[in-house]
């Protein structure tokens, strides 16, 4: 196939509305077919990328391969389809006025007035093609962030009406979301705040191929009907999404409705075979039908907001079907927690995770449900920040440094055993210069990250500013942690361990961005067995 086909995803009513799983469900239908498909995400804020938000803007920052600060979505897209996303998957209005700015800058517009249209647009609609370039992929799916009508869609969204006119016919579809509401007080779905929307997108020259409509209720067959006939779509093109229990039954369900072959259709491709959920489906089996089950402490300073941890809470769910086990995830603020109350807040825990974070607050806690997971032998899985306060908590209770610190919460203390590289010490800018991206590392033999891996040699996803300090490395080791994994370029300790107990291990990378249903990461799928057998003891 020469032609890559171009799918753009738009959403209605209002946010939230799931346009990421809806998209990543349909890639995986079309990916199950033999279609080699990719998504991406174009956002319309202006931060060049989602690293310098607070996790309560944006939930989590999720990271790939190649070191990009992306939008949470990419990681349902690798998550679904198994296939890594890069920056080229994520661009925002920050970095598209970014470029085009740098290119004025450099004379490259050769004295001609830069406006939206045609100078970024122009950007916009050659970062939308340039996944579809590159000749590895039969279909790119893009997905416009935001809700059409916002004044900050509106370059994206003519961006997609004249590459749709520049594509042709069957090369180019729009797939518009919406939200069907119930009222309850009339007992009925409602299409009006549909067909305004339509409507909006319309009034911008863009007719939406296809309906996905959010509903909580079953759309009538009357109700498909009037949908079709006040949005000019074909009625087999209206379809229903309800509510599921899980993100993972969506795939199903879009297939039962038949999305993806609607989608062929307008696309003039070929269905091809029936597509190949088998594996998909033996993990529903299992998430769906435990035989265990566990509850696991998240410790983290964001857990009002489940988004924040977003990847860490789907990579137990793939690691929990691959116990066969039910994992139930207790989430603890670190700030209300102290020694004292520690027994209180994580007794009844089968293991115990302290989450990644920055800065000051709820950090005692932090290091307090360390030490309560040491001395009580309950499995623990500290990432990023967590395997930081596991050194510090090491360091200031077996070591007796009272004053161990990370000098990102205390720059005066005497005993910094995490501190700034060298490299870091002098950045000013605070956009995509931490530790970022995949990194190597090697893991010493016959340790638990060893066993844990059943390798050697591994590549994880950093992103982070602060490292172990090397100058506390023997010290520590003398007194029973482990540094289990060393980056073998930079000799920075990546993982450490304690040997006298049954699970404790802490990673300086972030393995929840790599787990997906095909993967589940072995880090998770360890730590939830540990749990299963730390509750069966
Ligand atoms: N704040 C710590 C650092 O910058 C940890 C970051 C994280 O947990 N992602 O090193």
């Amino acid at each position: 196939m020469n032609q890559t086909k171009y799918i753009f995803v738009t959403g209605g009513v209002t946010s939230s509305l799931g346009k990421g799983i809806i998209a990543a469900s349909l890639a995986k239908l079309l990916q199950a077919r033999g279609y080699r498909t990719t998504i991406q995400k174009f956002d319309p804020y202006i931060n060049v990328d989602p690293g310098t938000l607070n996790p309560y803007e944006h939930g989590e920052c999720y990271v790939t391969d190649d070191g990009a600060e992306t939008d949470l979505d990419l990681g349902h897209y690798e998550r679904f389809l198994n296939v890594p996303t890069s920056q080229a998957n994520n661009v925002t209005t920050g970095r598209v006025y970014l470029s085009v700015i740098e290119k004025e800058r450099r004379g490259e517009f050769l004295g001609k007035t830069v406006q939206v249209v045609p100078h970024i647009t122009n950007e916009i609609k050659s970062r939308m093609q340039l996944l579809g370039q590159s000749g590895n992929f039969d279909i790119v799916i893009t997905e416009i962030g935001g809700t059409v009508g916002d004044i900050e869609s509106l370059p994206y969204i003519e961006s997609v009406r004249q590459l749709l006119w520049e594509l042709g016919d069957e090369n180019g579809i729009v797939i518009h979301l919406t939200l069907v509401p119930y009222l309850a007080a009339a007992g009925e779905l409602k299409t009006k705040p549909t067909q305004h929307s339509v409507k909006t997108l319309m009034e911008s020259g863009i007719k939406a191929d296809i309906l996905v409509c959010r509903t909580e209720h079953e759309l009538s067959d009357d109700l498909r009907q009037k949908l079709a006939l006040f949005c000019n779509v074909k009625k087999e093109a209206v379809i229903q999404s309800i509510d599921a229990s899980t993100i993972y039954d969506v795939p199903n369900l879009m297939l039962e409705e038949g999305l993806d072959t609607v989608t062929l259709k307008k696309l003039g491709l070929p269905e091809k075979n029936s597509p190949d959920l088998k594996q998909w489906n033996e993990f529903l089996q299992k998430h769906k039908n435990p035989k265990h089950e566990v509850n696991i402490g998240l410790v983290g300073k964001y857990v009002e907001l489940q988004d924040s941890y977003k990847s860490i809470l789907e990579a137990f769910i793939h690691a929990g079907a691959a116990n066969e086990t039910k994992v139930n995830i207790i989430s603890i603020h670190s700030e209300h927690l102290d020694v004292k109350t520690a027994e209180k807040h994580l007794k009844g825990l089968d293991g115990i995770l302290v989450a990644p974070g920055f800065g000051n607050r709820g950090i005692e806690g932090k290091i307090d449900t360390v030490r309560f997971a040491r001395e009580n032998n309950i499995p623990f899985l500290g990432i990023c920040l967590g395997m930081q306060m596991a050194v510090i908590e090491f360091a200031r209770n077996i070591l007796g440094y009272a004053d161990a610190n990370s000098t990102e919460m205390n720059d005066s203390t005497l005993h910094p055993v995490i501190n700034l590289m060298e490299e870091q010490k002098n950045i000013k800018n605070m956009g995509g210069t931490m530790r970022l991206g995949a990194w190597k590392c090697h893991l010493k033999e016959n340790t638990l990250a060893n066993q844990i891996y059943g390798a050697t040699d591994i590549m994880e996803r950093h992103r982070h500013r602060y490292e172990f300090n090397g100058k506390y490395l023997q010290d520590l080791e003398n007194a029973g942690l482990t540094a289990s994994g060393i980056n073998p370029d930079t000799g920075l300790v990546e993982v450490v361990e304690i040997k006298n107990h049954p699970f404790f291990i802490g990673v300086q990378y972030h393995p929840e961005y790599k787990s997906t249903v095909a993967n589940p990461h072995p880090l998770f799928v360890s730590f939830v067995k540990a749990a299963v057998e730390y509750k069966n003891k």
